[in-house]
């Protein structure tokens, strides 16, 4: 049976490594939907190439071009941020990759559980904002939420077979990003241009920055204890530059496992798609003589504060993630606009978070007033 699959943001960089993964096993996998916002033109090739049954541009302004370009297939086009969350319901779909960026991500997500659809997620932003309200309703409906970032998929592979056996603690690994070995003083003058460099993936802008200034890894660990039912005590970082360990879990006799590979997406975008089962790839292989050396060290969260400003945020719960999640979008596009320097990002979220009404059991609507409230105290503070 082929797999019908809803690519929410096919536009992205994870968006477009799963149409290609789609394409590589055409017997195995067709892309039931696909979603852009702004970008009409790759999502009209898309379109073109894959056959979806429905396709939805954000951005309503671009609509009468992806429905003109789209006349002649049999392709409904449908547009604006509202139907982007209805198509996550389409009932063909038997799969649905949340690869939009940032707490956009969370309406689509609830309708796709809600409607039982099994999740590739690759949205972390929704797990960190939701993570409780999202995971408690897959628990109610026996949706399987399968992760897509490359940690959390080591993660769930090790955990794979071991259903009796829970964790002792995970270690997440991250690269440290461009600036690892860099100082103090060096971070305080560095452009978005250095950090959009990363030396070993390439990915969105977003979590590209988010992987410079270690909040990637922070919103990770808020990401696992979701998925993997953690406390934070069970969560640790380790800086590993060659990012070929994925992530590790430690069991109760001390035994570790790792899960390791190429940094290349495809592959956990791909183990999602197909789990249970694995299809063959033609992806490169990992050739450990090429690899001599793998390390692993401390993170440095005085340098990083996002780090260990996660943790804290982690530990208190509540709507502090969402607080701290919505800060952090708006200081990464005010970086990006090169409207405030790297250190401050920061120094503004840890503000924000402070001045804020702390929520310590938020439904649905708290979270969405304080994400709206965080963002708009961000905007006033860096007018
Ligand atoms: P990109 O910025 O490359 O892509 C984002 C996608 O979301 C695009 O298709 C974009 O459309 C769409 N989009 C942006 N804003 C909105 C919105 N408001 N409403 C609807 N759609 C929107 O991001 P990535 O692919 O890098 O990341 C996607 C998610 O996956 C993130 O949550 C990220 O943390 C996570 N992730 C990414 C990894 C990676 O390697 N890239 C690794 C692990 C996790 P358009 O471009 O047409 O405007
Ligand atoms: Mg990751």
């Amino acid at each position: 049976m082929i797999k019908e699959i809803a690519i929410l943001g096919s536009t992205g960089s994870i968006g477009t490594q799963a149409l290609e993964v789609i394409e590589n096993n055409p017997g195995n996998f067709h892309a039931s939907v696909l979603t852009a916002f702004n970008n009409a033109e790759l999502l009209v090739r898309q379109s073109i190439r894959h056959i979806p049954d429905i396709v939805v541009i954000g951005n309503t302004g671009k609509y009468t071009f992806v429905k003109q370009s789209l006349s002649h297939l049999p392709v409904k086009v449908l547009a604006g941020i509202n139907e982007i969350a209805a198509v996550a319901e389409y009932e063909k779909t038997n799969l649905v990759l949340t690869a939009m960026v940032g707490f956009a991500g969370l309406p689509p997500t609830l309708k796709a559980v809600n409607a039982g659809k099994t999740i590739a997620l690759a949205n972390k932003e929704t797990m960190v904002v939701a993570g409780q309200i999202i995971k408690s309703l897959a628990q109610q409906l026996k949706v399987n939420i399968i992760p897509v970032d490359s940690e959390h998929s080591a993660i769930y592979q090790c955990l794979a077979g071991e259903e009796l056996n829970p964790p002792e603690k995970i270690i997440l690994t991250a690269s440290g990003g461009p600036f690892r070995d860099k100082t103090m003083e060096f971070l305080k003058t560095v452009t978005k241009d250095d950090a959009l460099k990363h030396p070993n993936w390439c990915m969105g802008n977003k979590i590209t920055i988010d992987s410079a200034s270690l909040m990637n890894k922070g919103l990770e660990a808020i990401e696992a204890k979701w998925l993997f039912n953690l406390n934070p005590e069970q969560i640790e970082i380790v800086i590993h530059p060659q990012s070929v360990v994925h992530s590790m879990v430690q069991f109760f006799d001390g035994s570790v496992k790792a899960q390791m590979g190429l940094p290349d997406m495809r592959v956990p975008i791909q183990y999602a798609f197909s789990y249970p089962e694995r299809i063959k790839s033609s992806f490169p292989r990992l050739n450990l003589t090429d690899y001599p050396n793998l390390t692993f060290s401390e993170p440095d969260t005085k340098k990083f504060r996002n780090l260990a400003i996660s943790f804290e945020v982690m530990k208190k719960g509540g709507n502090w993630p969402c607080i701290m999640n919505a800060a952090n979008e708006c200081v990464v596009n005010a970086f990006l606009n090169n409207r405030i320097r790297f250190l401050e990002m920061p120094d503004i979220i840890e503000h924000v978070i402070r001045k804020m009404v702390y929520i310590p059991e938020p439904s649905l609507e708290d979270l969405y007033a304080s994400d709206e409230e965080a963002r708009k105290y961000v905007n006033e503070l860096i007018k």
